[in-house]
């Protein structure tokens, strides 16, 4: 099972062969002596690539990127909008709080796949995270990353006096546990006896498992069947599906029906945030697949944890390391307001070899005829001091604006979130039209976190829960207690009062300001109170009294309303994906703007998605620049992905037989190519 424990994988092999095969057919076929397969041929592109290249952003995918360029010898630099490090991962500590009053406002929770008998990390979707987690240079001297991992407790810990969290829909209070949950006053809401009596988990399941064992036979046999049927299904979001197409299996003994408005209402309530089944029937069945286990197979089998101190302590361990080897790469403050093809200057010493230089470089005679260019970022070969050779490759650079100074560079490999790309000044950068659609019809989902500094932890000194997470259908929708902090002697009083996506967070979100700061948190402690109230059966202690007496201070993050993230992840409606990822994953300005970010993987919304597109964009960049001695590194230290590395569908030979660099990467710029070149991709 080639796929094994990362059923992700094989979903990003399958858009990309998908798409591949679609292109073929409305191409012309090639002669016997030609391939499908990317053509280096551009000497320009191979020419002192490596000078340096621009990383736009500080998140976890930009310096991911920076440590990959480092461990290569590849020049960098990295301009970041904001005046800290992390992006998306973002701990905020109350300020005059204890160790631990602190919550994670953004990413906070990492399912790792587990050990093997020699300790090393089984496959499994956040396999690369892990080896990050491992990787040497961040775990050197006293403060390694690795022991940063505690546990994090998805559900409630378990243990003598401890209680779990709970379910509070309609009025109705009911622990979380293994049976199924119930109905919630389904009838009220015009639910038939029927479907109470089957039961909203099993009419969930229902839904998406005949999906999910399907595909998971593909992955056994390396097979599509599964894939297929996912694919004929695929324009469907889950309500769309549920109404129009799906039909419940004999034994849950339902009406042979589609799902009635009703159900689906009912459904969507207990299963899902409000507007959460808008989201594509193909994500809904991959995302559990990754995570659960079905069918007997080793997927889901994961170890949750979170990182000591916060999500923030992986940033700043990777800033670290990065400012160790070589100052002042990182650059704050700098938002990057345009990105176009540029002219590169380059400085060559006197000595450079002419032979060496492309035929397609023009000489300047005076260096000043260079103008901007060289007050921009010029490349310089050899000692500055000794300038004397100056060249010009036109076309061969691009150039990233920030406000009114500009730079530029052989390669720039772009982390920015896309809905802020799409901000950006990006006429000059050569997009084509399937990317500038793309980036236009991506959806971002919003979500905010609310988090309140108490005077005591309540929810564990008077209730006994400790971690895990709380759900209800009030506004705050999700309760998170901390995982960390447990210990009285270095307790957290710090409570993820609400934590919401889709349409509960634009919602909650018009709360989030400071001149509504006094009404958020009025509507936060009633819904707390209300939710909190009948986990003791023997009398509430948790009344909006107490709570208010606890509270000493709040914080809000909303993610659609940050100027440098708009949105908090991807959530794709039906076919959005696939257009994003096939469309995204070519590289713009003359194959030298690369696209990366947790939204151009297929475990988007996840610190891994960041960390397999930054991969991606460094792996691009080394093909068109055709560095095959820094590619071997490359994947030596730090993997491949299948779902680019994977052999093309048909191998691809040069004029003397010989096998020519072939797998799906090669192939979809071959094809891309190829399509540009007749017509069918227009610019
Ligand atoms: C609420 C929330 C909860 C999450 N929970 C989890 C979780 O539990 N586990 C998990 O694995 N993942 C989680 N994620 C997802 C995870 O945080 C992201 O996938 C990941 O951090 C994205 O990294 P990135 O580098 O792609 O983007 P970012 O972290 O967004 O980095 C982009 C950087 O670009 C900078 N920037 C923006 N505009 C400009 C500009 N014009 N010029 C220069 N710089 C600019 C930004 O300031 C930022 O530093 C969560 C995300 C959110 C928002």
């Amino acid at each position: 099972m080639p796929f094994e424990g990362d059923p992700l994988a094989l979903y990003g092999k399958n858009i990309i062969e998908d798409y591949h095969a679609s292109l073929t057919t409305k191409l012309p076929q090639p002669d016997a002596d030609k391939t499908n397969s990317f053509d280096i041929s551009d000497e320009k592109l191979r020419f002192f690539p490596d000078r340096k290249v621009g990383i736009l952003g500080a998140g976890v995918g930009g310096l991911y990127t920076a440590l990959i360029l480092d461990s290569l010898g590849v020049e960098y630099e990295i301009l970041e909008a904001s005046d800290r490090i992390g992006g998306r991962l973002s701990t905020y500590k109350f300020p005059g709080g204890k160790m631990y009053d602190y919550y994670d406002a953004g990413a906070m929770r990492y399912p790792l796949p587990k050990k093997d008998a020699q300790g090393r990390y089984k496959n499994g979707i956040m396999k690369r995270l892990a080896e990050l987690i491992i990787y040497p240079p961040l775990n050197q001297g006293l403060d390694r990353l690795k022991d940063r991992l505690m546990p994090y407790y998805y559900k409630a810990r378990e243990g003598p006096n401890l209680k779990p969290g709970f379910y509070y829909f309609n009025g109705v209070y009911e622990p979380v546990s293994e049976t199924p949950k119930g109905p919630f006053r389904g009838q009220e809401m015009g639910v038939d006896a029927d479907y109470i009596k089957a039961g909203v988990d099993a009419i969930s399941d229902d839904v998406t498992k005949p999906f999910v064992r399907m595909l998971i036979e593909d992955f056994k046999h390396d097979e599509k069947k599964g894939w297929k049927v996912m694919m004929e299904n695929d324009s469907y979001s889950v309500r769309a599906y549920m109404a129009f197409k799906y039909l419940p299996s004999a034994n849950l003994e339902l009406p042979p029906q589609h799902l009635p408005n009703d159900v689906i209402n009912w459904c969507g309530l207990l299963s899902s945030s409000s507007g959460g089944y808008n989201r594509a029937l193909t994500e809904s069945v991959f995302s559990p697949l990754a995570f659960a286990k079905v069918g007997g197979t080793d997927f889901g089998d994961v170890d949750w944890k979170c990182f000591d101190g916060g999500s923030e302590v992986l940033p700043k361990m990777m800033a670290k390391v990065i400012n160790e080897t070589k100052k002042d790469r990182i650059h704050f403050g700098k938002r990057v307001t345009a990105i176009r093809l540029s002219d590169l200057i380059i400085i060559l010493p006197p000595e450079f070899p002419k032979h060496k230089i492309p035929s397609a470089a023009e000489e300047l005679e005076n260096y000043s005829d260079a103008g901007d260019l060289v007050a921009g970022a010029s490349e310089t070969i050899g000692d500055p001091g000794r300038r004397e050779r100056v060249i010009i490759l036109r076309g061969a650079g691009v150039r990233v604006s920030v406000n009114s100074e500009s730079r530029v560079y052989s390669h720039v490999i772009s982390t920015l979130p896309l809905p802020v790309l799409r901000t950006i000044d990006m006429g000059g950068a050569e997009m084509n039209t399937m990317q500038k659609n793309a980036l236009r019809q991506l959806q971002y989902g919003p979500s905010v976190k609310i988090a309140i500094l108490f005077k005591e932890p309540w929810w564990t000194t008077k209730l006994g829960i400790v971690g895990g997470q709380s759900f209800t259908d009030l506004p705050i929708r999700t309760i998170v207690y901390p995982s960390y902090g447990a210990d009285p002697n270095a307790e957290s009083r710090v409570l993820i009062a609400s934590y919401c996506w889709t349409s509960d967070a634009d919602r909650l979100g018009s709360l989030a300001n400071p001149q509504q700061s006094d009404r958020l948190k009025e509507l936060v402690l009633r819904n707390l109170a209300e939710a909190h109230a009948r986990v003791r059966p023997n009398g509430n202690l948790i009344t909006y009294d107490f709570l208010q007496d606890q509270f000493l201070d709040m914080h809000v993050k909303d993610w659609s309303h940050d100027p440098h993230a708009m949105g908090a992840f991807a959530f794709f409606g039906p076919g959005d994906f696939q257009n994003l990822y096939t469309s995204l994953t070519y590289p713009a300005a003359n194959k030298r703007l690369h696209f990366a970010g947790e939204a151009l993987s297929t475990r988007h919304g996840w610190v891994v998605g960041a960390l397999d597109s930054a991969w991606r964009a460094v792996y691009e960049y080394l093909s068109v620049t055709d560095q095959k001695d820094k590619m071997k590194r490359f994947t030596d230290m730090w993997g491949k992905n299948v779902e680019w590395t994977s052999p093309s569908v048909q191998p691809q030979y040069d004029e003397s037989g010989k096998p020519l660099p072939s797998n799906l990467l090669y192939e979809h710029f071959g094809l891309i190519d190829k399509a540009i070149g007749a017509g069918e991709i227009k610019y």
